[in-house]
């Protein structure tokens, strides 16, 4: 998707902080918020995957590698975000990894990676950038799911994840509304990225690429979309929910 769709959005001055921002959805949120005049920070664990999308963008950019599983990795890279563009108005908490499958058997090390990575790393996140989201009176995306708010067989595990991320937002946006920081929680439905590339159930891998068959899926840029309406809001509007499905999708 062309960064020509969000030059009518004027973040000229803002700074944003995208973790996740390797592929699929993150990698389109920080081409986008970048299109938009943007400072973008882009952050993963692959250092190749930030290069490449760090020579795409035409503005300022700082990629950092950034595991969100590791506490001290998440405080250096709002660090060195903040060290590099002198402050941090907008966090895309982004990352994710998704293994779906029964609970029967369920695999505990793909449980546990999960929670660690959607959730307490979402969360670790959010703590680490905060200080400087009050200073700026600034924006929090958190990228949850329709798994977040349907939980359906296969999904328990994952969904646990994003239920969480919800309810941690919403804590988190009563926390911090009166302080003038805005959280917004994004609830796609099915978007095509590699994120279904690292199921490892067999059933579960076919059921995903049924759908994408079957269905026009959503695309990382219709998120971006939606990211950056929200995040353009005038300060006085916070928009707290954005559920985006592909219109074929039923659940
Ligand atoms: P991708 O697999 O394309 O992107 C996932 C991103 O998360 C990558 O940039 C990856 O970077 C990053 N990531 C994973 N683990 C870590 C980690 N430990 N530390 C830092 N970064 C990490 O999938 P999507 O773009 O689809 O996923 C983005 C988010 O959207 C996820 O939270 C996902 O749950 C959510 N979502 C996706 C939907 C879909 O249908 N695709 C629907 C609803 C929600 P790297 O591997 O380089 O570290």
């Amino acid at each position: 998707m062309g960064a020509q769709k969000f030059e009518s959005i004027d973040l000229q001055g803002k700074v944003a902080l995208v973790v996740g921002a390797t592929s699929g959805i993150g990698w389109a949120v920080a081409s986008a918020l970048s299109g938009a005049g943007a400072s973008v920070a882009v952050a993963g664990r692959r250092a190749d995957r930030l290069a490449e999308l760090a020579a795409s963008l035409s503005g300022p950019v700082l990629p950092v590698e950034l595991d969100v599983t590791d506490a001290d990795s998440v405080e250096a890279a709002v660090a060195a975000t903040v060290a590099e563009f002198g402050h941090l108005d907008v966090l895309i908490n982004n990352a994710g990894v998704m293994y779906i499958g029964g609970v029967l058997g369920g695999d505990t090390a793909e449980w546990e990676r999960m929670i660690r990575t959607n959730l307490l790393g979402n969360m670790l996140v959010v703590r680490a950038a905060l200080p400087h989201l009050l200073s700026a009176r600034g924006t929090i995306v958190q990228t949850s799911s329709t798994s977040g708010r349907l939980s359906t067989a296969g999904s328990g595990a994952y969904s646990a994840t994003k239920a969480g991320v919800n309810a941690f937002s919403e804590a988190l946006r009563q926390e911090v509304t009166g302080a003038g920081v805005r959280v917004v929680v994004i609830e796609p439905g099915y978007v095509t990225t590699e994120l279904v590339d690292h199921i490892t159930d067999p059933a579960m891998r076919a059921m995903a690429a049924e759908m994408q068959e079957t269905m026009t899926t959503l695309q990382p840029g219709d998120v971006a979309a939606a990211v950056l309406f929200a995040v353009a809001q005038p300060q006085h509007v916070s928009v707290s929910e954005l559920l985006i499905r592909p219109t074929d999708q039923l659940q």
